[in-house]
């Protein structure tokens, strides 16, 4: 049971109080990104009102100011997700990026013809398209573990597919597109007892799912800001002293060295080695309220409230006829996937927009898990801290409105 109080929490986000095509905004959207608490929002104009300065080499207040802020982030995302140190703290520009890292420096080095990258069904483009350009360059072999009809990992499978060509796995913490929750510590043990490295897409796990890679003993683990109520085009990746600095840089420029000459670099350690030229400074700086800003709240207490919500919605719509839902998994993060009898996705969202409620319609950037399901796409509503069950019975009433238009 959770103790926070929604509407306190609601008032936070300027965003949430307008009008969509005449309706209160309803903003089930949140699992492709979710909105930004005033504190936030403030930190943003802060620096560039107060502190803007380019970081770590200035010699004046507002560059040591804007650098003290910066890194302190680091630590802040340090202690969220419980890394041994801020040094294994890698700012990028999102999830995409921090896997692209990983894929083609740690790729290029270390993956040889004939090895293995194992991937799963649930994956999003992002988690997929890198592991097949790296693979492709390499030599290597790309192969996917398989899910049931519930949208669950068979696990059963596993071991066959986790063998001593295995070199690297790579999957999501939680599936975008429904919600599954994997069994995270499962899959990383039977990789590593096979010697092979793991990266884990947080995407949808940073802002529901308490993340502690130590316990989980995860390699590598990617997920992005904008996902978590802080600004967009900002990422972490977190890696292993060892094995990031046994990986070479991912991009070259200023910061990511320590000398150079016409003959020679050598490069600087982590984590500026992986973060070459000016970085995303101000977003970095914001991120760090989105983080205190959960922790605030407490993970336990938003995932409560978040599943309380995932089981009312599921309830209700499980009740109108024609809808089927994609996904059915027993652990599930705050994500509703579902289709209707007759009607296309992309019409539904839009009459479901005319409504004021925000949806995503189509593919949700995992084309081979809806093949998977034989289906084009779904309807997609996800829920964050700030919905309520008002709202999900708003949007229920919308839907049934809609499909009984269609049946005419
Ligand atoms: N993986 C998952 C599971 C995601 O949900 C997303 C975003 N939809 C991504 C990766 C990519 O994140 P970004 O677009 O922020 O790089």
């Amino acid at each position: 049971k959770h103790t926070l109080d929604i509407q306190k929490i609601r008032a936070q986000f300027p965003v949430l109080h307008q009008e969509v095509n005449g309706k209160p905004l309803i903003y089930f959207d949140n699992a492709a990104t979710n909105q930004k608490p005033k504190r936030v929002i403030d930190a943003l104009v802060k620096y560039y009102e107060h502190d803007n300065a380019n970081i770590h080499r200035g010699a004046h207040a507002l560059a040591a100011r804007a650098t003290e802020a910066f890194e302190n982030t680091r630590v802040s995302v340090q202690k969220f997700i419980n890394a041994n140190e801020p040094e294994e703290i890698i700012f990028t520009k999102g999830t995409s990026e921090s896997i692209n890292l990983v894929a083609s420096s740690w790729g290029r080095k270390f993956l040889n013809p004939g090895d293995e990258v194992l991937i799963s069904t649930l994956e999003h483009h992002s988690n997929i398209v890198p592991w097949q350009m790296i693979c492709e360059e390499r030599g290597a072999e790309l192969k996917v573990m398989p899910i049931n009809e519930a949208g669950e990992i068979i696990i059963e499978a596993l071991d066959e597919l986790i063998t001593e060509k295995t070199k690297m796995v790579a999957f999501n913490h939680a599936s975008n597109s429904l919600g599954t929750i994997n069994p995270v510590k499962y899959i990383i043990d039977k990789a590593h007892a096979v010697g092979a490295k793991v990266l884990v897409d947080g995407a949808q796990a940073s802002s529901h799912l308490t993340v502690d890679v130590q316990a989980l003993n995860a390699d590598f683990y990617a997920f992005s800001a904008h996902k978590m109520y802080g600004p967009t085009g900002l990422g972490v990746l977190y890696g292993k002293r060892d094995i990031l600095e046994k990986t070479p840089p991912y991009q070259g420029g200023g910061e990511m060295i320590k000398e150079v000459s016409f003959d020679k670099t050598t490069y600087n350690d982590i984590p500026y080695k992986f973060e070459a030229g000016t970085p995303d400074i101000a977003n970095v700086i914001a991120f760090n309220e989105a983080i205190l800003f959960i922790n605030e709240l407490g993970k336990e207490n938003i995932a409560a409230y978040e599943n309380e919500l995932l089981a009312y919605a599921t309830d209700k719509i499980a009740q109108i006829e024609g809808v089927r839902l994609i996904g059915t998994a027993k652990e599930k993060v705050s994500v509703l996937s579902f289709e209707v009898e007759g009607i296309h996705h992309f019409d539904l969202g839009m009459w479901l927009d005319a409504k004021g409620v925000a949806v995503r319609t189509g593919h949700h950037c995992t084309q081979p898990l809806m093949d998977h399901y034989c289906i084009e796409g779904t309807v997609r509503a996800s829920f964050s801290v700030y919905n309520t069950v008002e709202e999900i019975d708003a949007f229920i009433e919308a839907l049934k409105s809609t499909i009984s238009k269609f049946k005419k």
